[in-house]
C-alpha cells in the first residue's frame, strides 16, 4: 500500500481496521517520512489514530472521508495495535502523537525546519513551543497562537499562518475537530505537513501529567488520562464500543458462513 503524498513512491504496510487503513510505522522510520513530505512542498496530513477516532468516523461521514484520505495514518492508541493483531494484522508499534512532536522538533532543528503551533488554551501552545526549543536549541518557532477552531475564525488564523509560512504546522484541537480543520484549509494554507496533535501541547507545557512510562508499556495510559480527567469519562465509553465493533468486523466472516444458503 502507498502513502499518499511523499512522492507517490514509498511503499507501506497497513492494518486495515473498521475500513480504514492504518500504517504500519515505526518512530525510527518517521524522519525519513518527514523530510520527504517536507522535500516535497505539497501539503501532506499525519493523523495520530485512536479507537476515539474511528469510532467517530463510523457516524460522522466527513471525518471518514478526512480519516480515509490522509496521507499517513499511525496508531496512536494501544487499542488500534490490538485491534489490528485480533483481525490478523500487524503493526510493530505506537506512534503517539506527544513521541511524534518530541521528534519532529528533533528533525525540525536539525533540517532548518519551522513550526508552527496551533491551539491549545492561551499561552499553552507558546509554552510548550519554548520548552521543544530548549531542548532544540535549532528548532525555529514561525509562530504560536491558541484561536480555535471555529469556522468563522478561520480565515484570520489562515492569515497569520500564511504570513508565518511553516513548514510543519501542529494543530491542537482535539478530534475531529483538528483533523477537520487541516483538511479544510491545507490547500489554502500549503503548508507541507499538518499533523493533529490532541492534548500534546498540554502535556509539553506540563498543564497535564504523562502516564509513567511502565503505564504507558503497560497499554493502561488511557486508564491514567481517565483518573486524571474523570471528566473524560463519556469519550472513553467509545472504548467498549471500539471492542465490539472490532469483535464483529472479526467474527462476520465466520457467522455470514453459518448463516449459508440453504439454511
Ligand atoms: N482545544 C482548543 N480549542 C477547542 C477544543 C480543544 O484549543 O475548541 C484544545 C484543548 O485545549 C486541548 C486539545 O485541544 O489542548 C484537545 O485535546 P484532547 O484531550 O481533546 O485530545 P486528545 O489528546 O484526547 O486527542
Amino acid at each position: 500500500m502507498k502513502v499518499n503524498g511523499p512522492a507517490g513512491s514509498s511503499e507501506k504496510n497497513t492494518a486495515e481496521i473498521l475500513g480504514i487503513e492504518i500504517h504500519d510505522i515505526t518512530m525510527e522510520e518517521m524522519p525519513a517520512i518527514i523530510k520527504e513530505m517536507i522535500g516535497t512542498g505539497r501539503p501532506h496530513h499525519i493523523m495520530t489514530v485512536n479507537p476515539e477516532f474511528m469510532m467517530i468516523a463510523k457516524h460522522d461521514i466527513e471525518f471518514r472521508r478526512v480519516l480515509q484520505e490522509a496521507d499517513l495514518k499511525l496508531a496512536d492508541g494501544i487499542g488500534i495495535v490490538l485491534a489490528a493483531k485480533i483481525l490478523g494484522f500487524s503493526l510493530r508499534e505506537r506512534v503517539t502523537g506527544i513521541d511524534l512532536v518530541w521528534k519532529l522538533a528533533r528533525v525540525a532543528g536539525n533540517n532548518g525546519y519551522r513550526i508552527f503551533f496551533l491551539g491549545a488554551a492561551d499561552g499553552v501552545a507558546e509554552r510548550a513551543a519554548m520548552i521543544l526549543r530548549n531542548e532544540n536549541p535549532g528548532l525555529l518557532v514561525a509562530g504560536t497562537y491558541s484561536g480555535t477552531p471555529n469556522p468563522e475564525d478561520e480565515d484570520a488564523i489562515c492569515a497569520v499562518i500564511k504570513d508565518a509560512a511553516p513548514d510543519i504546522l501542529l494543530v491542537a484541537y482535539g478530534p475531529p475537530k483538528q483533523d477537520l480543520w487541516i483538511a479544510r484549509t491545507k490547500e489554502r494554507l500549503q503548508v507541507p505537513l499538518s499533523i493533529g496533535v490532541g492534548g500534546t501541547f498540554d502535556f509539553i507545557a506540563g498543564i497535564l501529567p504523562r502516564a509513567p512510562f511502565w503505564v504507558r508499556k503497560l497499554g493502561l495510559e488511557w486508564l491514567f488520562r481517565l483518573l486524571r480527567q474523570p471528566k473524560r469519562w463519556k469519550r472513553q465509553l467509545t472504548l467498549p464500543k471500539f471492542v465490539y465493533e472490532i469483535l464483529k468486523s472479526k467474527f462476520k466472516g465466520f457467522f455470514r458462513s453459518e448463516r449459508s444458503p440453504g439454511r
